[in-house]
């Protein structure tokens, strides 16, 4: 007997039909002679539905009342997957934050589950029954209904898989899991069957439309084994687990890109101690995330150029602060934002030499021309001209062999 936490997303319960599958799932398994905890998120478009609605009366919408609001549509799902179980002759229950109690800290929408009671749900899972738990919430230590930020499912089930110490936690999605690259872009892209933590992070660009990454780093920290899988196939999906686990055939695993990037270059900046820091300071005050960072060797001793990424958006934001600062000199602000970021992911990177020299390599065979670099132990990073990504991802994913 296999104890089992099953997290079914937005789409995988989007209508009734989809909901009574769901129950059929869930019945298999409990046929199958597994122990289910199930967490369901809202029908897809649900929330999204109700922020409008709290629009409407307005935009600064009492927070307490949002978070009501907001845990509504898990609320709904939980009786109708409770119901449709029911109906199938299975023993199943569903229970609210509060009920439960779901404990949490932090504020109002963006709360965190800090702990749970356990006592009631095993002795039901005990009892042979299917607990039916909403994701994305839980209650303060006053008792107010809080909400634990978009995408929030994810991480209550990771959650309930650490706190009822399951033997696995299931992410049912509505695609069959994560790919070597963009399977819209590059047909030939593979599902990779085996991930770690790590690679998933970094593949985020490719795995975030799959899973919460902020789930995946309290999976990691925990050490809870993840599986994202298709609700519409009985295909194996993508395990995530810890690098130990996994034996690396290949040393890339992944192609992953991301197209809002820009980058900004500062030219003759002084060449001594603490300017980097009167630059990126005022950035990081004003919650301007800096991706790559490159400094020049300084030809002179004197002046040099410092080149930094940012995402698009905070592009215009970004130069106004700049120029405002008072506590550098520079010549001049060079801006590009049609740019893009590439990336090669890989565990198996580590033990493999040459791999930087052959991504470089195989670019410049397409004439795409490296703007900036950056690396890390499982990661290679290159900044190119976004008319050039298309181009990048099959290039690379062909001659690291993932095709
Ligand atoms: N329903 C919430 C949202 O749409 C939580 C989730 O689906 O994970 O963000
Ligand atoms: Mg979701």
């Amino acid at each position: 007997m296999v104890k089992k936490v099953l997290k079914f997303g937005g789409t995988s319960v989007g209508t009734v039909e989809r909901i009574q599958h769901v129950a059929n799932i869930i019945k298999k398994e409990i046929s199958l002679g597994n122990k289910v905890i199930a967490i369901v998120s809202a029908m897809a478009g649900k929330t999204n539905d109700l922020i409008k609605l709290s629009c409407e009366i307005s935009n600064e919408f009492n927070k307490r009342e949002f978070d009501v609001l907001l845990s509504s549509g898990e609320q709904v799902t939980c009786a109708l997957l409770s119901g449709a179980l029911i109906k199938l002759n299975m023993k199943a229950k569903s229970w609210l934050n509060w009920q439960i109690p779901i404990l949490t800290s932090g504020e109002h929408s963006n709360a965190r589950i800090i702990n749970m009671h356990v006592e009631k749900i095993n002795k039901y899972l005990n009892d042979g029954g299917v607990p039916i738990i909403p994701g994305f919430q839980g209650i303060s230590k006053n008792g107010d209904i809080t909400t634990i930020g978009r995408g929030g499912s994810d991480a209550t089930a990771v959650a309930v898989a650490k706190i009822f110490n399951a033997d696995t936690c299931e992410i049912y999605t509505d695609v069959d899991g994560v790919y070597s690259t963009d399977p819209n872009k590059i047909p030939v892209a593979k599902k990779i069957d085996k991930i770690s933590y790590d690679e998933m992070l970094e593949l985020s660009s490719l795995g975030a439309k799959v899973m919460q990454s902020s789930a995946v780093q309290t999976a990691m920290m925990y050490d809870i084994s993840l599986e994202v899988r298709s609700t519409f196939t009985e295909r194996k999906g993508t395990k995530i687990f810890s690098q130990e686990n996994i034996d690396y055939s290949k040393s890339v695993t992944g192609v992953a890109y991301s197209k809002d990037d820009a980058k900004i270059t500062l030219t003759g900046v002084q060449d001594k101690p603490g300017v980097a820091a009167n630059i990126f300071e005022p950035l990081s005050k004003a919650q301007i995330n800096v991706d790559m960072v490159i400094q020049n060797i300084s030809s002179d001793q004197k002046t040099t150029d410092i080149t930094f990424t940012v995402k698009r958006d905070e592009v215009f934001k970004t130069e106004q602060i700049l120029k405002d600062n008072k506590n550098i000199k520079y010549k001049k602000i060079i801006q590009n934002n049609k740019v893009a970021k590439v990336s090669i992911v890989g565990a198996g990177m580590v033990s493999t030499p040459g791999i930087t020299y052959r991504m470089f390599r195989a670019l410049s065979d397409e004439k795409i021309n490296i703007l900036a670099i950056s690396t890390s132990e499982i990661k290679l990073s290159v900044i190119i001209e976004e008319e050039n990504v298309l181009k990048a991802i099959k290039k690379l994913h062909t001659i690291f062999d993932l095709d």
